[in-house]
């Protein structure tokens, strides 16, 4: 997201030539397609905003008095938003938002945010992004998301950056020296240390047997295709727990590049395996693409699919260090999202500093 307040301060946005979504959806529901666009950003798209039946009149107007008050207020810091609290299904339930705008577009499309969509993640979370995506738009780097890893990592003195290098031990002397043992029996030694790594992986290095918390699964489904899809620069929400796909988009109408000249590339988000094979997942997947988008099943060849088992943490305690030494950072001291990421890591370099 442009609207994205730590990743503004170390990205130079222009150098990864941002290639931007349109501020909405295509929602899909039972045979139907609806268009939402964002009215702020789209201002000349009102017919398929306040236009658009998948939400009533009333969800309507809260949702753009919801949309107000956060834009109003100031913004929200990212790794504070851990606490459980009470969840979004609750919080759209106690704002009055119908069941039929929250199957058509809240559970599709911040299930597809949060990786779950049972909406469980803290409402105050979803405040977050509501008010992220009301105020920037999201994009995609043209050369991939790993333009962003790399451009932030071309910053760093030569020699800094060491990759394949699990750490698998450390060995904290006090409160000035530490060994970082590497695989391969190699040794770097330190005076502080700031682990960034999955919950799980911190938890090990810290010697901690506390059970890590419970966390979310993806998967995600890649298919080429010569034929288009639809023209939109938008991603596809179909609606309803029962589908495998969460969420979808032809991904070359935003980024053409990602496919060669007259290919186009569809990318979708599984939340929930439910068993099936892999290839049974491609089948089913491609399936539930063509439902939406009828005439398509045979354009769509599989590509590729990646199983991420470690998406997105649920609620609970977050792993702390008992050393002062040791700092930590990531998704798993604040919330999933690269804003808080970001964030975190400015915590902890802050905290380095002050305990040189
Ligand atoms: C499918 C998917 C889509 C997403 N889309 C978005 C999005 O559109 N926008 C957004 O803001 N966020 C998105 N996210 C969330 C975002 O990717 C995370 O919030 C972010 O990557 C978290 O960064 P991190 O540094 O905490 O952890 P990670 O990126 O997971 O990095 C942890 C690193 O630690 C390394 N590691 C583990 N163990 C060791 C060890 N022993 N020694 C050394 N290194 C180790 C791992 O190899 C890994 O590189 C998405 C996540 C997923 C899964």
């Amino acid at each position: 997201m442009d609207s994205y307040t730590s990743l503004r301060a170390h990205v130079d946005f222009a150098a990864l030539r941002p290639r931007y979504f349109d501020s909405g959806a295509v929602m899909w529901d039972a045979g139907k397609l609806f268009h939402l666009h964002n009215p702020l950003k789209h201002p000349s798209s009102t017919g398929t905003t306040f236009g658009s039946t998948a939400f009533t009149w009333l969800d309507k107007i809260r949702l753009t008095r919801m949309v107000a008050d956060l834009l109003l207020a100031p913004d929200i810091d990212p790794t504070t938003l851990i606490d459980a609290g009470e969840t979004t299904w609750d919080f759209l339930k106690k704002r009055g938002i119908s069941a039929q705008a929250v199957r058509r577009f809240f559970q599709p499309f911040f299930g597809g945010v949060f990786l779950d969509d049972t909406l469980s993640a803290p409402a105050s979370l979803f405040l977050f992004y509501l008010k992220k995506f009301s105020s920037g738009r999201a994009f995609v780097p043209a050369g991939g998301i790993g333009a962003l890893p790399e451009q932030m990592a071309s910053r760093l003195p030569p020699g800094a950056l060491r990759l394949d290098s699990p750490v698998v031990h450390l060995d904290i002397r006090d409160r000035r020296t530490a060994n970082i043992m590497l695989s391969g029996n190699r040794i770097i030694h330190a005076t502080q240390v700031v682990i960034a790594t999955d919950e799980p992986a911190t938890r090990r290095l810290l010697q901690d047997a506390t059970p890590s918390r419970e966390h979310t699964s993806t998967r995600v489904v890649y298919f080429s295709s010569r034929k288009s899809l639809y023209p939109d620069r938008l991603i596809v929400l179909p609606a309803g727990q029962d589908r495998l796909v969460r969420h979808f988009a032809q991904i070359t109408n935003v980024a053409p590049e990602y496919a060669p000249d007259g290919m186009h590339l569809v990318s979708a988000t599984i939340l929930h395996d439910r068993g099936f094979s892999p290839e049974e997942i491609v089948t089913r997947a491609r399936a539930e693409i063509a439902e939406v988008f009828p005439g398509t099943a045979d354009a769509l060849r599989f590509l590729h699919q990646r199983h991420i088992a470690y998406a997105t943490l649920k609620s609970g305690t977050p792993p702390s260090s008992p050393w002062p030494n040791v700092h930590l950072a990531g998704d798993q001291i604040s919330t999933s999202s690269i804003d808080a990421a970001i964030r975190s890591g400015e915590n902890a370099a802050r905290r380095v500093l002050e305990n040189i």
